[in-house]
């Protein structure tokens, strides 16, 4: 093969929020589901959403015409519990988009509602939508909201408020995870569900053969994880070589967040076909295969801790907030969504150029509109330095200056609202929120180290790579204007 000395392009790149030096550290840990298992998104909540209207079906909700809309939501948005809404804030908290049940609220409406409101995550208000599986969740939950306004509900018997619409659709979300249908309707059609990353197991390979170990913790069972690794690596390993050789440790059933703050029992698998499990007593041992347990019996087997783990996943809460939070792992995050907004940026380009320039503009004029309208306060109430112009022919200057301003808005407005519909027409790019960071961006940047849009990105990164932050800008960096 060639030698390719390119850095790789941008949705290949693993990006940082905290300097990692890839070769200082001694244990890799993947989550599998969305992280090494990409799903093919909208089939696979489509299913689930399917089987969770099937329960709500069960227990007398009207639902049946209801149907998935996978473009509803998107990752990262916020549940609000008490109002029936789902919004998108920015990294204070501030809610900078919303719509209530399935309808967009005007922007007058979402102000007059949320403009005292900033989003602390740990009230139950709120509901963030940690990984792409809440997006059949958010979608029935907007639906249901719209039924109960429309008083569809009310043949359920007791008075519901819109928490009560949430917690019906949670349980059901929740038993269509748990319940054996969807797992094994994916398991008999993977092909359907899963998207293959023909990149993935050799990135493994090399991180094992540099000295690291690698090890596959996953919340999913242990037959759902053997038929989906099996489906999505062994294909592409050589010869008779199987996923299971490619980890040092596999904990299936996890029970993240838990495992990393808990003291669960822990099981082996003794036999991998029937799954027929013993209890542990001592410490696990390498390449085993293990239900349950917990993180610190990971760092005994291998006699390694904090900083020299690394965890990658794609549950903002379960994976790398947890585990940063409680046992100062280094983490890592998979969006995948990241590939569609970089694309969308690079798109859009020649236009931010325009935008940049006309809001530097805009800002000049302001700053003129401000200064004359301050000589004419002057002038009229007879204090401080006076301009030699007249109040009338200031005013009629000012009046010019209000006319360029308007003018410029009209050149700005459909490039700002494109802007705002990058990558999603309704909630824009996922991490941002207008100009500032959304507020998925500011979890990321709390939790995660660093971030990629897929895991085979460490492929060409090699296992040798120093991620280093770069340096963040500060609104002082750019000038006044805060752009270019
Ligand atoms: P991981 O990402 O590999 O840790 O595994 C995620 C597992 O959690 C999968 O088996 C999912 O089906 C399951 N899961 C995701 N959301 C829910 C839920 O709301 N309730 C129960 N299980 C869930
Ligand atoms: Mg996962």
């Amino acid at each position: 093969m060639e030698i390719d000395f390119e850095l790789p392009s941008p949705q290949r790149r693993i990006f940082c929020n905290r300097t990692l030096n890839l070769r200082s550290i001694r244990a890799i840990g993947f989550d599998m589901d969305y992280t090494l298992i990409h799903y093919r998104t909208e089939v696979w909540e489509r299913h689930a959403y399917h089987h969770a209207k099937q329960r709500l079906l069960e227990k007398g909700w009207p639902v049946e015409h209801l149907e998935f809309d996978p473009s509803f939501a998107s990752l990262g948005l916020i549940l609000d519990l008490e109002l029936g809404n789902v919004v998108k804030a920015n990294r204070f908290g501030y809610v900078k988009k919303a719509c209530h049940g399935t309808r967009d609220l005007s922007f007058e409406k979402q102000r007059a509602i949320y403009a005292r409101e900033i989003i602390e995550l740990a009230d139950p208000r709120w509901r963030f939508m940690n990984t792409l599986f809440a997006l059949s969740e958010a979608c029935l939950f907007a639906q249901c909201v719209d039924l109960l306004d429309d008083e569809k509900l009310e043949e359920l018997g007791q008075p519901m408020a819109y928490r009560d619409v949430y917690a019906g659709v949670r349980s059901a979300i929740d038993e269509a995870h748990m319940m054996g249908e969807l797992k094994r309707d994916i398991m008999a059609d993977p092909e359907r569900f899963v998207d293959l990353d023909e990149e993935l197991p050799l990135a493994l390979m090399d991180l094992r053969a540099a000295g690291k170990k690698v090890l596959l913790i996953t919340n999913s069972e242990w037959f759902y994880t053997r038929a989906m690794m099996s489906y999505a690596f062994d294909r592409f390993l050589p010869g008779d070589m199987t996923w299971k050789e490619l980890f040092d440790l596999v904990v299936v059933a996890a029970r993240k967040p838990s495992f990393f703050e808990g003291d669960g029992a822990v099981f082996e698998v003794v036999d991998e076909v029937q799954g027929t499990l013993k209890p542990v007593v001592g410490p696990l041992q390498p390449g085993g295969f293990y239900v349950g347990g917990h993180a610190r019996l990971v760092e005994q087997v291998f006699d390694i801790a904090g900083q020299q783990v690394l965890y990658v996943g794609d549950h903002i809460f379960s994976d790398v907030n947890r585990s940063k939070k409680i046992l100062r792992w280094r983490t890592a995050l998979v969006v995948r969504e990241l590939e569609q907004d970089l694309e969308a940026l690079e798109g859009f380009k020649p236009q931010q150029a325009e935008l940049t320039r006309m809001m530097a503009e805009k800002e000049r004029l302001e700053h003129a509109y401000s200064q004359v309208r301050l000589l004419i306060q002057r002038k009229e109430k007879g204090y401080g330095p006076q301009a030699e112009e007249s109040a009338e022919a200031l005013r009629e200057r000012m009046q010019a200056i209000r006319e360029e301003v308007l003018a410029l808005d009209a050149r700005i407005a459909p490039l700002a609202k494109e802007a705002s519909e990058l990558s999603h027409p309704r909630w824009g790019l996922v991490m941002r929120a207008g100009n500032d960071k959304s507020h998925l961006a500011r979890q990321v940047e709390k939790s995660a180290d660093v971030y990629m849009a897929r895991v085979s990105n460490l492929l060409a990164e090699t296992p040798f790579v120093y991620l280093r932050s770069p340096r963040t800008s500060l609104p002082h960096d750019h000038g006044p204007s805060g752009g270019a």
